[in-house]
Parts: structure tokens; sequence; C-alpha cells
């Protein structure tokens, strides 16, 4: 069997990888659009956004591996087109690639600026992938200062985790940091309103200048962006922008074949698509979750997920259950999340007024969530409470007093 594999990220390597564990001995083509091997994204927002990483330390498995692997590793070929009937990839310079079965993993798209407001202009980026950050650093970012010596200024539009820690890495940098969100709050999305109140202290100390329940009107400049004009009638001077408003499940492709697509690609518990040969797995998937549906923009879902399709796809029948966690560094900082918040109704704090508190996300009894920052205890108990479907005693929690292990004994 051939298996063709579009999207060489975090799940199409995850996937093929798998596939070689599990036996497979048929042709592996794990093909990317991007002009080098499968990396690592979280770094870009973080240490290679400082220029403490090199590149060649993002990547996912050496160069060696893909040839060891028999994996045929294509790079810098973009899938323009699924011949479903023929099961057959059309490429972007007219050649095609015939498959058995395929899966695809093609990630998210970074939502921009439209054109109209600005987000065209020169100094205007977004960061999805390493050649995002490369710009941002050929900018002033990696200086921190402007030609004329003076600190350069950044602008970052969007208080969620991406956001946040480019504000971070920007301030490491030497650089201005204004960044506004025009929720009410950083993290609304994904946050209670505790951990907001952390990370927006955190960065008040660091000298960021964090405006929410402010958006973004228009940017201002010709070729160039030199200012920005913010929903509350203010303006600013801007040497660089970064635009992290959020992602989309990069469906386009599967769209364009006639898969079932709805918040992303629509795959059952098996991680099938409306197509009994293609298959779909990472951040482009909306899966079952309990009584709903959900997409995950997270490492541990491409891992896992991408394994379960392998699963799948070499004749196994487990269905998928997401064990979501996530992790952000910002400063010194290290936040840990186990769990998923949706639907939470209290919100319990440990070490609330220290620099590792935990907040612990209920709804009625039950646990949901933990987003705990310097506290690797506190993260692995809640994440097993969470995946052993136990609750904890909120009084417990609560008290730094008492030993976070005596809530896991049976
Ligand atoms: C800056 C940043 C920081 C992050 N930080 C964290 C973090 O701290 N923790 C965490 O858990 N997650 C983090 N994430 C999210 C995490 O990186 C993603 O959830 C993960 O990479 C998803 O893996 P994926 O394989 O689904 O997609 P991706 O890794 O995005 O890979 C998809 C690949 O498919 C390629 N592709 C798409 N369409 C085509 C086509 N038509 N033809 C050929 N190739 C195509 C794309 O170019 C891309 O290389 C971060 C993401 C970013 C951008």
């Amino acid at each position: 069997m051939d298996i063709a594999i579009v999207g060489a990220g975090q799940a199409g390597v995850s996937l093929a990888t798998r596939l070689r564990n599990l036996k497979h001995d048929g042709t592996i083509s794990l093909i990317g659009e991007e002009p080098v091997a499968p990396y690592q994204r979280p770094p870009l927002s973080k240490h290679y956004l400082l220029g403490d990483k090199s590149f060649d330390s993002l990547l996912l498995k050496p160069a060696s591996f893909y040839d060891e692997q028999s994996i045929a590793l294509l790079t810098g070929r973009q899938v323009t087109f699924i011949d479903r009937d023929n099961q057959r990839l059309e490429f972007s310079d007219g050649t095609t690639h015939g498959y058995d079965a395929l899966a695809l993993t093609t990630g998210s798209i970074a939502r921009t600026l439209p054109a109209e407001v600005g987000g065209a202009l020169e100094g205007v980026f977004t960061l999805r992938s390493a050649k995002d950050v490369d710009e941002i650093s050929a900018s002033l970012f990696a200086t921190g200062e402007r030609p004329d010596g003076k600190q350069g200024r950044v602008l970052i539009v969007g208080g969620g985790y991406l956001g946040l820690e480019a504000a971070a890495s920007a301030r490491k940098r030497g650089l201005q940091v204004t960044l506004i969100e025009m929720g009410t709050r950083i993290l609304q999305r994904v946050a209670g309103a505790e951990t907001s109140a952390f990370f927006r202290k955190l960065h008040h100390d660091h000298g960021v200048d964090l405006r929410e329940g402010v958006g973004l009107d228009h940017l201002i400049g010709t070729d160039r962006v030199r200012g920005a004009k913010l929903s509350d009638g203010s303006e600013l001077e801007v040497d660089v922008v970064i635009v992290a408003i959020g992602v989309g499940a990069n469906a386009a492709l599967a769209e364009n074949a006639g898969l079932v697509v709805e918040n992303g690609i629509v795959v059952d518990a098996q991680c099938r698509t409306s197509d009994t040969s293609i298959f779909a797995a990472g951040d482009c998937t909306s899966f079952p979750h309990g009584d709903s549906r959900i997409r995950l923009e997270s490492v541990g879902n491409a891992i896992a997920q991408a394994e379960a399709s392998a699963g799948t796809i070499t004749g196994r029948d487990d269905p998928y259950v997401a064990k979501p966690w996530f992790w952000s560094d910002q400063y010194d900082a290290k936040l840990q999340i186990a769990g998923l918040n949706i639907g939470y109704d209290r919100v319990v704090t440990r070490n609330g007024t220290s620099s590792s508190p935990s907040f612990w996300y209920f709804r009625g009894d039950a646990l949901l969530a933990v987003d705990a920052v310097n506290d690797g205890r506190a993260y692995m108990a809640g994440k097993k409470l969470i995946e052993m479907g136990r609750t904890a005693d909120p009084d417990a929690i609560a008290d730094p007093g008492h030993d976070l292990k005596l809530l896991l004994r049976p």
C-alpha cells in the first residue's frame, strides 16, 4: 500500500514514524510545501525568536532518519488538488503523485490583517513558520534598535499565548512593547480570569504596555508601517507589528476535494474523513470529543492523533481519545496546562500570591483542567486526576500545605 502524507509538520512526521513502527512496509511519502526539513513550531515564538536556538536544533528528526526509515521526504512541494476519483495528488508544478491511502496533516493558517487596515505594509508579520521568524529577526527585532539608535517599538496585536510569548521575547530583545487585546482580557478564549491576571501582572512587571479592551483601528504608513491608530482613538509610533490574532484550520485542500469540513476537516474517532481512503490528523481536524466536536492546536494532540490515524491506516480500530496538554513559556514563567476548561463554573487557586500558582477548573464537582505555573507537581497531579476521570477536594487544592500526592491515592 502506498501512503501519501500531505503536510510535513508535527503530525505528518509522527504519522510516518508510527506507520513504520507498526511495520507498514509499503511506501510512505511525506510531502511538505516548506523548503526545509520538518521542524518544531513551539520554539519559534520562544528561543528561536530570541536567537538562542539555531534552526537545526528545531528539526523534528535528524536528516538521516528519513532515509533510514525509507520515508520519501519531499520538501518544497505544494499539493494543490486531490483528485479523489483517480487517487492522485496534483502539485503546483503540474506533476502528480498517486496514493492508496492519503493522510492530511496540513496544520493551521495564521489569520492576517486585511490590507485595508494596513496588513500588507512592510514591517507587519505573522508568526507561524521559521521563515516568518527569520523575517521578523531581520527587521530591527534582532537588535532592539532602530537605525537611528533609538529603541525599536513593536506592536503585538492579540493577547493569546502566541502574542504574549512574542511580547516576552521582544522585551528580552530590548524592544519597547505594546500589546493590544480587543477582548476584555488577555487569554480570554483559553483561560480563566485568574490565569489572565497572573500573566497581565507578569507582563506589566516586565514593562509591556498591555492594553485590554482595545483593538486595532488601522496601521499607519505608506510602504512601511510607522504607526497604529487604536480603537480607543489613541495613536502609537510603531516599527514592527506582530499579528497574533489566532489561526484557522488549513483545510482548503480538503474542502476543494469535497471532503466534509466544519471548523477543520471532519474526522471520526478513528481519524477517517468522509472519504474512506483519506485520513487526517493534527491542527487541521475537528474530531469527536464527548458529545461534541473540537479542534485543538497543540503538539500533544498532533502527535497522539497522528499516531492513532497510523493505527487506523494499518488496520487497527482504536478510537482516539484526546488527553489535552499544552505549555507556554514567558520570561521565567513556565505554564503547563492539562485538560480542557470548556464549561467550567469555578476556579480554585493554589499558591495564588506566589510565583508558582496553579488554577484548577471545575464544573460542579468534576475537575476539568489545571493551569500550573512553575509547578510541575501541580501539573502532573492535575493531569493524572483528569486522565483517570477523578476529581479532587477543592479545599485540599486550595491549601498550600496539603501534599498533592495524597490526592492521587486510590
Ligand atoms: C509560534 C508557535 C508557537 C507554538 N507554541 C506551542 C506550544 O508552546 N505548545 C503546543 O502544544 N503547541 C504550540 N504551538 C502549536 C503547535 O506547533 C501546533 O499545534 C502543531 O505544530 C500542529 O502540528 P500539525 O502537524 O498539525 O501542523 P504543522 O506543524 O503546522 O504542519 C503542517 C505542515 O503542512 C504543510 N502544508 C500545508 N498545506 C500543504 C500543502 N497543500 N502541500 C504541502 N504541504 C502543506 C505546512 O506548510 C506545514 O509545514 C505553537 C505554534 C506556533 C506557530
